[in-house]
């Protein structure tokens, strides 16, 4: 079957919710991908952020293996060991806690919302702030979350209890509190919003305010988790804690889970038996390949690889900046990073992919570049060397 066939089977069956490109990838490994045709590509933006570790990473793909062989689902009424220790996991690497998992970063948001009001539901308290530019995901509620109109628009009505504030700004963000507030909820670094970064005063600050006037703090890491930034979730280098953090993306190094992490901080049993579930939510599968995910971050010290390869990646896009006029700032964490134009850039990502480098491109003048935390400087010169020649022929 090549391209063509395919997108004839596209045109018939499937939805049209996703502008596609017109490549086949049959294969990766690491941080390259290979095409229906045998063309190599250099992935900087590996499946949206999901495969973390690159591409069919050898000790995922082996415990995936393992586990499929033995016992690839489970259902949640029943103990399961991968999911406990999976949960175990989450909190030796961040805090004292407690995991529901999900499949998706939506879901896991879906969760920490649900939780939020319930917590809240005593007191009447229901109300969520959520940030411009936000992104949250594409359910009912996570739509609604996600402060930006073009996701919402013919899906009214939207659900009612959420209120939004401009992002790294205090004082609009107290203003938005009132008696009906129960939590706030934001992305330490906005992905989606354009690589915004929360400055640390502002995040010590958004946390003093949630233990002031007794709110959740909702820390949406979907994106941000998992090492990206250099610390395995972002709010590490902040010096706070969140009351809720929600993970996806990267967690299962490709395979779908999501998670709700509830700090032990957190008082009272919320989420109690039959108020919240998920047919699937973290299976043996999906578990096997989270806690594969962890022990490769940790056996192969890829947050240093990331740190490393981020202030190296970006001093280079620095480079890049001051070459060329049309770059107005570069932005980010770790191997999390944006640069932004004054020129559209849509064309430029798919000038990239025409030339075998796969970045992307998100609030219409931000290349987003987010290559996986297992990345070398050998094919990070590789990629920027392609970037090079492609900023090279814009406006000629
Ligand atoms: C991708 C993303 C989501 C949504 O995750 P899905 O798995 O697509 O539901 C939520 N929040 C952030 C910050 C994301 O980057």
């Amino acid at each position: 079957m090549n391209n063509l066939d395919t997108e004839k089977l596209y045109e018939n069956f499937i939805l049209p919710t996703y502008r596609r490109t017109p490549v086949c990838f049959v294969k990766g490994k690491g941080s390259r991908l290979w095409d229906l045709e045998g063309r190599e590509y250099l992935d900087f933006f590996p499946g949206w952020a999901v495969s973390g570790l690159g591409h069919s990473h050898p000790a995922v793909v082996s415990a995936i293996k393992d586990q499929a062989a033995k016992l690839i689902h489970v259902s949640n009424n029943f103990l399961n060991p991968k999911q406990a220790r999976l949960g175990e996991a989450i909190s030796e690497n961040s805090f004292p806690c407690r995991v529901f998992f999900a499949n998706s970063g939506a879901e896991a948001n879906e969760g920490a919302i649900k939780f939020a009001r319930r917590y809240g539901s005593a007191a009447g308290r229901y109300e969520i702030i959520t940030m411009n530019d936000s992104f949250h995901g594409r359910t009912l509620a996570t739509i609604t979350a996600t402060a930006q109109t073009k996701y919402q628009e013919g899906f009214a009505p939207l659900p009612e209890g959420f209120t939004y504030a401009p992002f790294n700004d205090i004082q609009a963000l107290k203003a938005k509190i009132g008696p009906k507030t129960i939590a706030i909820m934001l992305e330490p670094i906005q992905g989606e919003g354009g690589i915004n970064v929360a400055s640390r005063e502002y995040l010590k600050e958004v946390r003093r305010l949630c233990d002031e006037k007794d709110l959740l703090l909702v820390l949406d890491e979907v994106q941000t988790g998992m090492g990206r930034t250099g610390k395995m979730f972002a709010y590490q280098h902040y010096g706070i804690e969140p009351d809720l953090m929600t993970l996806a993306k990267s967690l299962g190094g490709g395979v779908p889970i999501g998670a709700l992490v509830v700090n032990r901080r957190v008082k009272g049993e919320v989420l109690t038996p039959g108020t919240h579930a998920s047919t699937f939510g973290g299976n043996p599968l999906a578990c096997a390949a989270a806690l594969a995910v962890f022990k490769t971050i940790r056996k192969d010290r890829l947050l240093r690889n990331a740190e490393v390869m981020g202030d190296y990646l970006r001093s280079k896009l620095e480079g890049l900046k001051a070459k060329y006029g049309f770059i107005k700032e570069v932005r980010g964490m770790g191997v999390m990073l944006g640069v932004e134009l004054t020129v559209p850039g849509a064309k430029i990502a798919e000038a990239c992919l025409a030339e075998g480098l796969l970045i992307n491109c998100t609030h219409e003048k931000v290349l987003r570049i987010v290559p996986a935390i297992t990345i070398s400087k050998t094919l990070l010169n590789k990629g920027l060397r392609i970037l090079d020649k492609v900023l090279a022929g814009v406006g000629k």
